[in-house]
């Protein structure tokens, strides 16, 4: 037996329902915030990444799958979807259409990680980008767009923390003081926070390790770095952010793994998760358009959920969704009736009606049993007297009723009867 790669997870049809109601709240909030769906290559050049996410983050040293395609060139699996969606923006030249572009994107990521419960190698994303503002007004936008998925998709226990890291100048200081203050504690930190403060200490605020939370305690703190515009940026997000009655705590801490993240930074934290108990964030990004050398800034802010994790925290929450069953089943009780069985199913399937019979010779009995199992509002049934008279009798599996009619007239009832579902 050939399994699945570790990491890797089938949807089975009887979970599709609910990621189906999960896509659908997705599109919609989009919409109604002017959103449109993006959707670039699974895989891109490496450098897209390289240049993006930062060489010393955990995704490009530990986690990225890179690999030399045939050609010989050095392909990724995308790890993420700002940079290409950053890529796709700059090489199709969208911002000439419009200044203020604001885009959304869904589909599998690729992440070399530890697997665990809502951690996995393929995982999908759906995530948001409001591309050419560098006014709070932005990142209240996105946050408020954030916001309304999670209401809507009806999570109950969550929390929303807000962070800013301030400009690149202010960081940049911050980082200095920093780097002084946890060398005096090298010793004490954690191999990990160790190797960290050589490449990228603002990380080792990121650490889970007993140790490591000790000395980070009492480390400097951010605000106390800010300049002017950092500050005023800040500021300005959280009074339009309560403006609109949105409940964040203030974080000091948050940093996020990504190297190209400015100004304000956010997280979604839910308590039905366990151990990883974040289902989405994201941050400004201000210099990442430059990072791919194109010739403006571009100021940009985006986020980004996990939908397997929502869907942890759905399930959790028993949130159920129900697929329509199919609606008729056809059921005969010998082989040669079957073009009278095409004919009935080309005509209820041409009219939108779900119809489906037996492909295995089964009896009639077997096929009523299987009929009852999909759960079918009606079966026809086409035996040796309605194939002589030219007639179909209908049972209707609800009310257990059962009735012949001419084959016209039968067929009129079904289509009456039939409500499609909206939903779909
Ligand atoms: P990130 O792109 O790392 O900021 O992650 C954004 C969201 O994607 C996280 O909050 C998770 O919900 C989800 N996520 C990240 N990595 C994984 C993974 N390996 N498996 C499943 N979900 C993930």
């Amino acid at each position: 037996m050939v399994n699945a790669v570790r990491g890797t997870k089938d949807i089975l049809p009887e979970e599709i329902p609910l990621w189906y109601f999960v896509e659908k709240t997705l599109r919609q909030v989009s919409s109604l915030f002017g959103f449109k769906e993006i959707r670039t290559p699974i895989f891109e050049k490496t450098e897209v990444f390289l240049r993006s996410i930062g060489a010393e983050t955990d995704i490009v040293n530990k986690e990225m799958y890179t690999f030399f395609d045939r050609g010989g060139d050095s392909i990724t699996l995308r790890p993420e979807m700002t940079a290409p969606v950053v890529r796709a923006v700059i090489q199709n030249n969208l911002l000439a259409y419009d200044s203020l572009l604001r885009l959304w994107y869904y589909g599998p990521l690729f992440r070399y990680e530890r697997p665990q419960k809502g951690r996995l190698r393929q995982f999908h994303q759906y995530g948001a980008e409001l591309i050419g503002s560098s006014e709070p007004e932005a990142d209240a936008e996105i946050i408020l767009l954030a916001k309304e998925i999670v209401e809507r998709l009806g999570i109950a226990e969550y929390k929303l923390l807000l962070n800013s890291i301030g400009n690149k100048a202010s960081r940049q200081q911050y980082k200095q003081q920093l780097i002084l203050y946890f060398e005096k504690y090298a010793d004490c930190l954690s191999n990990e926070s160790r190797e960290r403060l050589k490449k990228n200490p603002l990380r080792i605020l990121d650490s889970k390790d007993e140790r490591d939370l000790e000395i980070i305690k009492n480390c400097p703190k951010i605000y106390d770095y800010f300049d002017k515009e950092s500050i005023e940026h800040y500021n300005r997000t959280k009074e339009l952010l309560a403006l609109n009655n949105i409940n964040f705590q203030e974080t000091p801490l948050l940093v996020r793994g990504l190297d190209y993240y400015t100004h304000t930074v956010f997280e979604f934290q839910s308590p039905l998760l366990g151990a990883q108990d974040s289902f989405g964030g994201g941050g400004r990004y201000n210099e990442l358009f430059s990072e791919f050398g194109f010739k403006k800034e571009v100021p940009a802010i985006g986020f980004a959920f996990g939908i397997e994790r929502i869907l942890l925290i759905l399930e959790s929450q028993h949130s159920i969704s129900y697929e329509e069953s199919p609606y008729t089943y056809i059921a005969y009780n010998k082989p040669e009736f079957l073009p009278r069985v095409y004919e009935l199913a080309r005509l209820l399937r041409k009219n939108n009606i779900p119809t489906l019979f037996d492909m295995q010779k089964k009896s009639l009995k077997a096929q009523m049993k299987d009929a009852n199992k999909y759960g079918v509002k009606f079966v026809i049934i086409i035996g040796d007297d309605e194939m002589k008279n030219n007639t179909i009798t209908i049972k209707d599996m609800e009310k257990s009723l059962q009735n012949t009619y001419t084959s016209e007239k039968g067929i009129e009832t079904i289509l009456n009867s039939y409500l499609p579902n909206e939903d779909n």
